[in-house]
């Protein structure tokens, strides 16, 4: 694996080899098989439902896509297909600099794994990363902009050195008030971020299972508050594992702008639909975004589309 800030990398990267991972969906509770392909330059992510006729089953990791934000991210495609819980596995692929990737999955989920991107990281960093001809893109963020809803917001602003902080508040005696800001430079991904897990609250456990959801959670894949004790045996892998794995869904959302952002992301009590807010909103303020590569002079940069986008219609999960 490069030693290089994965913004900072001058050339797209892709995995050496394909790697497979096997595990249950979050929500459908199925067994789900997944393969991450290497892809060519300027292929972006994307993902490729097996299960579904050839010709339907591709669905691009775009903001433009995103379909469903309650309990996760799930984006589809025209044809009314759709992948949820892309987060943990965006964030990885982010994290560990990996720009085209084509994944092949067997069902409508991607594997929960333990709950975290540690054994999607872990694969990559194992596998190793090819350097590409082509020059990365990054989305250099030129004007702050900024979505709010009550006392939760998200904000971009321009940044010289990639950037993110995040408080959360649950106003419990576990989770509670947590803040915590870092740069997001040479291997904080995978020390800081990586092995943090999703959570859930018992008392709330029910009532999502009675609507379908979650059916695939336990104590293998998720850290379970139970009043005033965590019900996992072996405790937190962070002191703040909570806030750590919020940033770690912010930055899989945030990977669907489709290119790293170069830019300072700051939220308080942020979630999948605040952030697919923020990345709309961004791209459609021209004037707050550039795309540039590594190689472009700063003030050559221009606000100009340089991604995917195709406008799509709506589809279901
Ligand atoms: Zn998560």
């Amino acid at each position: 694996m490069s030693q290089m800030p994965p913004s900072e990398q001058i050339h797209q990267q892709t995995l050496r080899h394909p790697v497979a991972f096997v595990g249950v969906g979050l929500h459908g509770g199925r067994k789900v098989s997944m393969v991450v392909h290497p892809a060519g330059a300027n292929a972006g992510i994307a993902f490729l439902r097996k299960d579904l006729p050839a010709a339907e089953g591709l669905i691009a990791a775009c903001w433009r896509n995103v379909v469903d934000t309650e309990m996760s991210t799930a984006i589809g495609n025209d044809h009314g297909h759709a992948i949820d819980t892309v987060e943990h596995l965006m964030a990885a692929l982010r994290g560990c600099g990996v720009d085209n990737a084509l994944i092949e999955v067997d069902g409508p989920e991607v594997p929960i794994m333990d709950g975290s991107a540690e054994p999607f990281a872990a694969m990559f960093e194992r596998v190793g990363l090819r350097s590409q001809a082509a020059p990365r893109k990054l989305i250099r963020i030129q004007r702050p902009v900024e979505v709010r809803d009550g006392d939760r917001y998200a904000i971009l602003t321009p940044a010289g050195t990639p950037g993110i902080r995040v408080e959360i508040d649950y106003g419990d005696a576990v989770v509670g008030s947590q803040a915590l800001s870092l740069e997001l430079v040479d291997g904080v991904f995978r020390r800081q971020l990586a092995r943090a897990r999703t959570f859930g609250f018992l008392h709330q456990l029910e009532a999502l299972k009675q609507r379908g959801l979650i059916k695939g959670g336990s104590l293998r894949n998720a850290v379970l508050i139970d009043g005033e004790r965590i019900a996992n045996a072996c405790g937190l892998r962070y002191r703040d594992e909570f806030v750590r794995h919020k940033i770690l869904d912010c930055l899989g959302d945030l990977a669907l702008a489709g290119a790293p952002i170069l830019g300072h992301y700051q939220a308080r009590k942020p979630g999948h639909a605040l952030n697919n807010r923020l990345v709309r909103k961004l791209f459609e303020r021209r004037d707050a975004w550039s795309c540039i590569t590594m190689e472009t002079p700063k003030e050559l940069a221009q606000p100009a589309p340089c991604l995917n986008e195709t406008p799509r219609r709506q589809a279901s999960r």
